[in-house]
């Protein structure tokens, strides 16, 4: 059965993880009509494979008094102090962020996460217990309190099956395996999309009086990656391709445990939990970088850590790209009731039983800090000026804004999500109810991207016709070796110009697959352009910053460089590739300024 040509929705979101579905949930509770629509069915969006935890400061759980902060963990008892405020959990962040987090949307987040956790427990989310009932808590990298809230180490499946039924309730329209290529934004104003159904091949001109974009993060433009196959940066891509800015690009995380050789995450719960990290001689290596923190410091400092100990040749496995993740002395028993989903990975891909066994694990590329920009509500900003885009809203992993700086701590993401997830759907609902309008739509976009597909269905010039599959091989290995972990003018130099020999390239890219019904072909080579879009954001952003700081290390740059680079970087495109401006990060001064980063 084919579509109307023209669809029609107050709100439409793109992407259906926690922040799309929080933000249509919102808004169809506030009585805006809202179509959500997602490539993948919302149910497998990345959000779902969560595992570790989501973070508020509701300090229900501390160490056992006299044990010092590393003690065992116990329920506070109902008539002593909580262990844990905001103020400790917005420091800890501002830290992790490497003060290039914006300050006053911080503190929106980490005070609006104690509301949002009990919202979800309301909502009938199982979280695990303390013995007498209240939620449980975890340790977590860089947050010096157990922070972490968590149902055993499936907590992003339970946050976003709770979420979306919610959103089903209030009469929201999902739009299954439906995927944006494009967005219309005329003369600063959002007025709709262009999606393909996937099922039919249709090209549907989607409009609407607000569009919000929450289409998840962009780990898969390296080899090795926790991130889920439909985490191709579409978002981001189509939101340059339309003249919107990108911010922070060049930050992005590697975390230090995924499975060896194939990057499926091993949450860093396992560390929470009590986990060590051992290299080839068997020795715990984080003495040497974080002895105050060891395991539990953060994603950046453990990751260059284990990467530093491969590089000088104390890695395990053939090629001794390895670390390995020892649990054995946490015990059957507590691995089975916290890490159940972490043992069944590392069986079917490492062939390992942790209960008494070492799993091989090596950094894995995982979240992208950088994104749209937007202000706290969700408002996409056109430039360092913060010019709203009207009517057009990003939140969750493809927006910056910014709450985790240059690196981002473990379950402060489920956490940036769901709470400007929210705050989107109810800006979305006050704009529609405020009178927004549909805007008439000028632009052949739906012509636009028709005949995208039919070139890449066409037959090749001659001694042309690549398939997109090796394209965005060698831009993975490209991404990998020279805009990792460790990065230098020039290897990002050849990355660069690796990209744009690919972009060139793809021109002459076609597709095997002619039809149109459910054509993977078609979404691969899709996926890949948008690839080669943000990728070459990313470089030309690590390129400029020439300092280190969070998740972007410059080894011929190694020192944090406030004086030149305590700003944000915008990405605007041109014909010429990016360009780039600045913006101000939001800092309180007083209360909060710019130390040395240690732990
Ligand atoms: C393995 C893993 C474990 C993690 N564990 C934790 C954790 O314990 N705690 C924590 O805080 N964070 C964790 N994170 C990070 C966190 O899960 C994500 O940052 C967060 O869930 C992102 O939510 P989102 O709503 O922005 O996007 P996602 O949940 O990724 O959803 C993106 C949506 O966009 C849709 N989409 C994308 N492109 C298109 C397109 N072109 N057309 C249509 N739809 C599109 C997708 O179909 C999907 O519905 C983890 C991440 C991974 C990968």
């Amino acid at each position: 059965m084919s579509n109307p040509s023209v669809i029609t929705h107050d709100v439409i979101v793109v992407g259906a993880g926690l922040a799309g579905t929080w933000a249509a949930m919102i808004a169809g509770e506030q009585g805006v009509d809202v179509g959500v629509i997602s490539k993948v069915h919302p149910l497998r969006s990345h959000s779902g494979a969560a595992q570790g935890g989501i973070a508020a400061a509701l300090g229900n759980v501390r160490p056992v008094p006299n044990t010092g902060p590393d003690g065992p963990l116990e329920q506070v008892p109902p008539d002593a102090e909580p262990y844990d405020s905001w103020e400790l959990h917005m420091f800890d962040t501002i830290k992790g962020s490497d003060w290039l987090g914006d300050q006053d949307a911080i503190e929106i987040m980490v005070k609006d996460a104690i509301e949002i956790v009990y919202e979800y427990e309301h909502m009938g989310c199982v979280f695990s217990r303390t013995p007498d009932g209240r939620v449980a808590q975890r340790r977590f990298g860089g947050h010096s309190t157990p922070r972490a809230c968590y149902s055993a180490d499936w907590t992003g499946h339970v946050l976003l099956h709770t979420i979306h039924e919610q959103a089903l309730k209030h009469g929201v329209r999902f739009y299954s395996e439906w995927y944006a290529l494009d967005v219309i934004v005329e003369d600063n104003v959002c007025k709709g999309i262009v999606a393909l159904d996937i099922l039919t091949g249709q090209v549907v001109l989607m409009r609407a009086k607000a569009v919000m974009f929450a289409t998840g993060g962009y780990g898969r433009a390296w080899k090795i990656t926790s991130n889920a196959l439909a985490n191709t940066g579409d978002g981001v891509a189509i939101a340059y391709n339309a003249g919107v800015p990108l911010m922070d690009m060049e930050f992005v995380q590697f975390h230090p445990t995924g499975v060896y050789g194939h990057g499926i995450l091993l949450s860093e719960a396992c560390r929470g939990e009590g986990g060590y990290l051992l290299n080839s001689k068997g020795e715990r290596f984080m003495e040497r970088y974080a002895p105050g923190k060891m395991e539990l410091a953060p994603r950046d400092l453990v990751s260059r850590s284990e990467q530093t100990e491969i590089d000088e040749g104390r890695g395990v496995g053939p090629d001794k790209q390895g670390i390995w993740l020892d649990l054995r002395h946490l015990g059957r028993e507590k691995i089975l009731e916290r890490l159940p989903q972490v043992r069944e990975i590392a069986l079917n891909f490492s062939g390992v039983d942790v209960i008494d066994e070492l799993a091989p694990i090596q950094p894995t590329a995982h979240y992208s800090m950088g994104g749209i920009p937007a202000t706290v509500d969700g408002q996409v900003i056109a430039d360092a000026q913060s010019t709203p885009v009207v009517g057009l809203y990003a939140a969750g992993e493809c927006a910056c804004i910014s709450v985790h700086g240059a690196n981002r701590l473990g379950t402060n993401s489920l956490l940036d999500a769901s709470v400007f997830g929210r705050r989107a759907g109810y800006a979305m609902a006050a704009f529609v109810k405020g009178g927004a309008r549909l805007q008439p739509v000028e632009s052949d976009a739906v012509a636009r991207n028709e005949a995208r597909i039919t070139r890449l269905m066409s037959d090749a010039p001659a001694g042309k016709g690549e398939s997109w599959s090796q394209i965005a091989a060698e831009l993975k290995s490209t991404m990998t070796d020279n805009a990792g972990i460790f990065r230098d003018d020039a290897r990002l130099r050849q990355a660069l110009s690796d990209i744009r020999r690919l972009q060139e390239r793809f021109q002459g890219v076609r597709i095997m697959d002619h039809s149109r019904r459910f054509n993977t072909d078609l979404l691969g080579a899709l996926e890949t352009e948008h690839l080669l879009t943000f990728s070459e954001v990313v470089v030309v952003s690590a390129l400029a910053r020439t300092e280190s700081r969070g998740a972007h290390y410059r080894t011929d740059y190694a020192k944090r460089d406030d004086e030149h680079w305590l700003k944000h970087t915008m990405a605007h495109k041109s014909p010429d590739g990016p360009v780039l401006s600045f913006k101000d990060v939001n800092i309180n001064w007083e209360k909060y300024p710019p130390q040395e980063r240690k732990y």
